[in-house]
């Protein structure tokens, strides 16, 4: 099929209009490459490069084309014949995919040096000796834009079974749940992992979380390093295997809070469906994987009410969230939006993760969650699915178009006039908290994930 329907979805394609910059255009090229038609070529990878890789296109696609599939063979494609390959670029793949993305221990490690020489009055000494300019020009060009790192991270704020306190649920557990706490989620956003397990918690899960847990490989395989990809997958797959401490057989689902890392998961029969050794674990987890909000909102929405659970006592979270959504607001702040909404509510929109609705199809549970929180007025946001720009390391390797989708975004929020945004991907949070610091209209708006904001409603603090 050749309907187009993607087109206006595409990002890259609306930025320049050009065949071959479109989902269409790119899967034309990659099958006249397949079928010996034309030569895989440093034009062609580029091309896939500039792909934000946000999946607007499947979406969109009534064919059900899986255009992930084809990037990341593509993309691998180019990365083996090296033909994007520099001296510089080798160097920080190597030192970010191969080295420190495969070993938790160091990641940690860097990260706590890291956390250190964040600290405001050391960072500036730092620069005040001359010591930054020490480092290679690239990272001292990233460094005043990295992610702020979040010590103690997952481990030490979780413990590795926790069950739900007596005063949150009643009777036995209703699920037994795993909780990843991913690799950028838990150096950058561990307070994100121990607010989702609070909520799981409150919705009177048991959550188990494995210690030190590897990177799953997203990053790797979106970039086209497909072993390394593999590699990841095998050693999640290793801490849910039978007779591991947490067997995937005694767990009712998988949690993961990371937009991006969870599109990534669900599809492990992708990687290793051909591995005798792991096929049939990776099914067994494919059909475990679950968003986090798809997975409160199945447990504490309307699926199970409706289906008569009445006996069950209803959980800490079922009494803090309102019985109905909160009328949406969307007027202009003090300008009497429609519905009923005090004058103390926190105008709160929501920003989907790129993978989060189109890879997971997760698009309404969130927003039916935070409706649903009290204290706020919910605030649609235009054009909530179109990418932010951040995309993994769209920012770094696409800088110029990544900027263009950032300032899309950041006019969408100024219409909007959010006191709250929330996001549930760290590379959005991260790209949107930067942003919106330097933004006359957005900088005192605060930048969370969904999980924050549902777990401080179950402690009272808000
Ligand atoms: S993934 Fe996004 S940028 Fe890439 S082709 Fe699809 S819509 Fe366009
Ligand atoms: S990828 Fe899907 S939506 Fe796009 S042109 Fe092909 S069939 Fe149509």
């Amino acid at each position: 099929m050749h309907c187009g329907l993607c087109l206006p979805t595409c990002p890259t394609y609306v930025e320049t209009g050009r065949e071959r910059s479109s989902p269409r255009g790119r899967i034309a090229l990659m099958r006249s490459v397949a079928d010996g038609d034309l030569e895989l070529s440093r034009d062609l990878a580029e091309e896939l490069d500039y792909c934000v890789g946000c999946l607007a296109c499947q979406t969109a696609c009534p064919a059900g084309v899986e255009y992930v599939s084809l990037l990341e063979a593509g993309r691998a494609a180019g990365e083996e014949a090296k033909l994007l390959s520099t001296p510089s670029r080798s160097v920080y793949r190597w030192l970010g995919m191969k080295l420190l993305m495969t070993r938790p221990w160091l990641l940690r490690l860097m990260a706590r040096g890291v956390s250190i020489q964040q600290i405001p009055w050391i960072r500036k000494t730092l620069y005040r000796l001359g010591l930054m300019y020490l480092s290679p020009p690239a990272l001292r060009k990233l460094e005043p834009t990295a992610p702020l790192m979040d010590p103690p991270f997952s481990d030490a704020r979780i413990d590795s079974v926790e069950s739900p306190p007596a005063k949150w649920w009643k009777g036995e557990p209703r699920a037994r749940v795993a909780l990843l706490t991913g690799c950028v989620q838990d150096i950058s956003y561990a307070r994100v992992n121990r607010a989702t397990a609070d909520v799981l918690l409150a919705a009177g899960c048991e959550v188990v979380t494995p210690r030190a847990q590897p990177c799953c490989g997203s990053l790797h395989a979106h970039n086209g390093e497909v072993d390394l990809a593999k590699q990841m997958a095998r050693r999640t797959l290793d801490q849910f295997a039978p007779g591991a401490l947490t067997p995937l057989d005694r767990l009712d689902a998988v949690i993961s809070n990371a937009g991006g890392c969870g599109s990534h998961l669900r599809h492990y029969t992708n990687l290793l469906g051909d591995d005798p050794a792991y096929a049939e674990l990776a099914s067994s987890w494919d059909a475990k994987v679950r968003d986090a909000q798809e997975f409160v909102w199945h447990l504490v929405g309307g699926r199970q009410k409706a289906e008569g659970s009445k006996e069950a006592p209803p959980s800490r979270l079922e009494t803090v969230l309102e019985e109905s959504p909160s009328p949406t607001g969307g007027g202009a702040r003090g300008g009497g939006a429609p519905g009923t909404t005090s004058s103390s509510s926190k105008r709160l929109t929501y920003d989907a993760s790129c993978h989060l609705c189109h890879g997971q199809k997760v698009v309404n549970q969130p927003v039916e969650l935070l409706r649903r929180l009290p204290g706020y007025e919910f605030v649609p946001l235009a054009e909530s699915d179109w990418c932010c720009g951040a995309a993994g390391v769209y920012t770094i390797t696409q800088p110029e178009q990544a900027g263009k989708l950032l300032e899309r975004k950041l006019g969408n929020l100024r219409a909007a006039e959010p006191d709250v945004i929330a996001t549930a991907n760290p590379g959005c949070m991260h790209q949107l908290n930067l942003a919106s610091r330097g933004d006359e209209s957005l900088k005192i708006a605060r930048v969370v994930h969904p999980m924050e904001l549902l777990a401080e409603a179950v402690h009272g603090s808000r």
